[in-house]
Order: structure tokens, then C-alpha cells, then sequence
């Protein structure tokens, strides 16, 4: 066993480190006050190279794996957290599963505009009947000629507004067929007939896109079929276990701004004639939120290396987002709590950090499907 990262790694993710405090820490705030990217910002990520991580280097990106991109997602997400969320989804639920289970020329068209991240990626799932139980989505693809035609609603759609190209999950089965009249598609947004719907107004990671998708008789060459006829729900799912790490990371990375936080304010603030930080009780919460965050990021590297290695990874990858989320609410919580009244004004990050991590606990599934995950596993 060999807990030291390679070279190339630390070189990785201090690369993220520099750039996330160069560039996000200070604009963070901002944008998540005018619910909107920093469009420097997004540039300097394509000069970095950071939207194509994993995708291969035949196609114009590093070909990395998923535990550099949890190295860098941990990073970037210390800094700002929409910024993080929009660059996990772009690389896990849009290029992952392309790059697996698309074909020659659906990758050949795509991965080159992904990896220089001209064009962002979004995943359509979820739809307003169908969140937890995704096996339930009523979007319908029905094969018309030599097309296939579209038709519904997706809603909470990150990257909805600012994507190019998204995975549209819809049923290509009968209702009564559940998961497996599931297909996959990938549809570019300019597609006559796809429109994005409410941009959502949401508790934080504010400045990310969040919106509905209207499919509205949309029509697709029949190869916009991503893997087989039937096949969606696996790819559906394969792809969350990719991306359920990169929310893990994410989590790691808002926990450890919300400790580097608590650590700057305790040893400033004085009380009773000395800092608090001299006080045990805060110091019982530092040590805390530190063995936790320590223990979360082991969970995201060991499911990020047995994805890397080919291995399946669902359990690990439920636990490390179930763990790292509830780690990440319980640094933000213990946060805004050494900072007293200040830390519940916008007068420090930690209130825009409690905020943001409260999503970790909700999307790429919620906290109690996670555990579902797990027990189904453990008990089998
Ligand atoms: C900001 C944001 C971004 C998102 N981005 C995307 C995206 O890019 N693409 C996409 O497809 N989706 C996206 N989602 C959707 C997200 O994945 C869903 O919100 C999530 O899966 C939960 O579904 P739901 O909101 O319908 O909650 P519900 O399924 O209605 O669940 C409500 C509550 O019931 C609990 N619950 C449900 N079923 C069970 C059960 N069997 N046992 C115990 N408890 C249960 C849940 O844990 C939850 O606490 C996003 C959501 C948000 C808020």
C-alpha cells in the first residue's frame, strides 16, 4: 500500500491550488452575489487544460483518471464550489460516458470542443416526476423512420443554460418496462425543439446553471443512440458512480475551506482577552472537522483508484459521497459556529460555504439513496 501521490499528481494538484487561490478564492463571493460564472474565469480553466482532464489525448485532452480529477475538483471547489460543480459534471456525466460508451464518430465530433471546453456538457436525467426513482422518467423517444423524436421535460439540468451538448436520458420502452426501456442519447442544444426552461434560483453554488430542458418533438438521427437501444439506465447509473466521487471531492473541497476558515478566525477573534482558538472547545472542533475530512478524502481515493483501475466501484463510490457530504454539512455547521454572529452575515465566506454544501447531501442522488447503495451491497 502507497499512500504518497505521483509526481505528476502533486504537480496536478498544485496546479488547481495555485490557480483556484490565484483566481476563485477572491471572485468567488461575486459570483455567487450575481448567480453567475466568471467568464475569466471559465478561459483560464481552457488555457489550464482542465475541462478535457480525463479526455483522452487522442481527442485533445490529458487523459487522466478519475483520481486526478478529484485532486483537482478538491482544489477548485476549496476555491468556489460552482465553479466546481460546473466542472465535474462536464467531466464526469457528460465526457466519461461519452468516451465509454459513445461511438467512433459521436467522440471524433465531441471530445475535441469538450476538452478545450468551447463547449460545456450537461446530463438530463432527472425529470419532475421522476428524482430518486430516475427508473420512473417518462421523457419518450419514439424511433420515427430513420429518426428518433423526442418529447419532455427535464428539470434541474446543471450546465441547462450554458451547455452545448447534453445526455438526454428517455424511454424508448413501455412504462411497465422501468429501467430497462431506458436509452441513451446525446443531443447537441441547438437542436431544433430543445429549449432551456426556468433558470432556478437556488439556497447556494449559485453562480452554476441550474434549469429545466424542453424536448419538444425533437428530432435525432438514429445515431444519437448512445450504447444500445435499452442500455440508458446502465449508463445512467455507471456514470453516477463517476460522478458521485467527483461530488465527494467537491465536499472535501468545501469542508476544507470552511476548516482553513474556522483555523484563520479562531486565532484572530479574541474573547475573554485571548484568541478563541485558545479555548479547548473550539480546538475539539478543529480536531474534528480535520480527522473527518481526512477520512473522507481516503474514501474518494479509494474509489477513485478502483474506477481508475476498471474495478467496479459503486459501494465505494456511494460511501465517499455519503460520508464527504455529511462531512462537508458538519464543517460548515461547526464553521459558521467559531465565527459566532459574524459568520452568519456575508461579512466571511463561511455563510456562502454553508450554503454550498448543503447540495452535496442532495444531488447525484440523495443522502438516504446512498445508503440504500450501500446496504444493497453489504447485504447481498
Ligand atoms: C442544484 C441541483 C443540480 C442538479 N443537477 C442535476 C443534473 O445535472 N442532472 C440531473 O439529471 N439531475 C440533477 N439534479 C437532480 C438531483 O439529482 C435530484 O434532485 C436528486 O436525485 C433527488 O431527487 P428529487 O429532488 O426528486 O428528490 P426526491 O426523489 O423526491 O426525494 C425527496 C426525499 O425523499 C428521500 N427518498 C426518496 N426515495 C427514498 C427511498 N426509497 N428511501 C428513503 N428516502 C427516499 C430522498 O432522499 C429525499 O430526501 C440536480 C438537483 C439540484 C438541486
Amino acid at each position: 500500500m502507497d499512500f504518497q501521490l505521483t509526481e505528476q499528481q502533486q504537480l496536478i494538484r498544485d496546479m488547481a491550488r495555485s490557480f483556484a487561490e490565484g483566481e476563485l478564492v477572491q471572485r468567488a463571493a461575486r459570483m455567487d452575489r450575481e448567480s453567475a460564472l466568471d467568464r475569466e474565469v471559465l478561459a483560464k480553466m481552457s488555457e489550464l487544460g482542465l475541462w478535457g482532464l480525463t479526455v483522452p489525448e487522442a481527442y485533445g485532452g490529458f487523459g487522466l483518471g478519475n483520481l486526478e480529477l478529484a485532486l483537482v475538483l478538491e482544489e477548485i471547489n476549496r476555491g468556489c464550489a460552482s465553479t466546481g460543480v460546473t466542472l465535474s459534471v462536464h467531466n464526469s456525466l457528460l465526457g466519461a460516458p461519452l468516451n465509454k460508451w459513445g461511438s467512433e464518430e459521436q467522440r471524433r465530433t465531441w471530445l475535441p470542443k469538450l476538452a478545450t471546453g468551447e463547449v460545456l456538457g450537461a446530463y438530463c436525467l432527472t425529470e419532475p416526476n421522476a428524482g430518486s426513482d430516475a427508473g420512473s422518467l417518462r421523457t419518450s423517444a419514439k424511433r420515427v423512420g430513420e429518426q428518433w423524436v423526442l418529447n419532455g421535460t427535464k428539470v434541474w439540468v446543471t450546465n441547462g443554460g450554458t451547455c452545448g451538448v447534453m445526455i438526454v436520458y428517455a424511454r424508448t420502452g413501455t412504462a411497465e418496462s422501468r429501467a430497462k426501456g431506458i436509452s441513451a442519447f446525446l443531443v447537441p442544444k441547438d437542436t431544433p425543439g430543445v429549449s432551456v426552461g426556468k433558470h432556478e434560483l437556488k439556497c447556494g453554488i449559485r453562480a452554476s446553471s441550474t434549469t429545466e430542458i424542453l424536448l419538444d418533438n425533437v428530432r435525432l438521427p438514429l445515431s444519437a443512440l448512445i450504447g444500445k437501444e435499452g442500455e440508458g439506465f446502465t449508463i445512467a447509473m455507471d456514470t453516477l458512480d463517476g460522478g458521485r466521487i467527483g461530488i465527494a471531492a467537491q465536499a472535501v473541497g468545501i469542508g476544507r475551506a470552511c476548516l482553513e476558515a474556522a483555523i484563520k478566525y479562531a486565532k484572530e477573534r479574541e474573547q475573554f482577552g485571548q484568541p478563541i482558538g485558545n479555548f479547548q472547545a473550539i480546538q475539539w472542533k478543529i480536531a474534528d472537522m480535520s480527522t473527518r475530512l481526512d477520512a473522507a478524502r481516503l474514501l474518494v481515493h479509494k474509489a477513485a483508484w478502483l474506477r481508475d483501475r476498471g474495478e467496479r466501484c459503486t459501494r465505494e463510490a456511494a460511501a465517499a459521497k455519503l460520508y464527504a457530504s455529511q462531512t462537508a454539512n458538519f464543517c460548515a455547521d461547526e464553521a459558521l459556529q467559531i465565527h459566532g454572529g459574524a459568520g452568519y452575515t456575508d461579512h466571511f465566506q463561511v455563510e456562502r460555504l454553508f450554503r454550498d454544501a448543503r447540495i452535496t447531501e442532495i444531488y447525484e442522488g440523495a443522502t438516504d439513496i446512498q445508503r440504500i447503495v450501500i446496504s444493497r451491497a453489504v447485504m447481498a
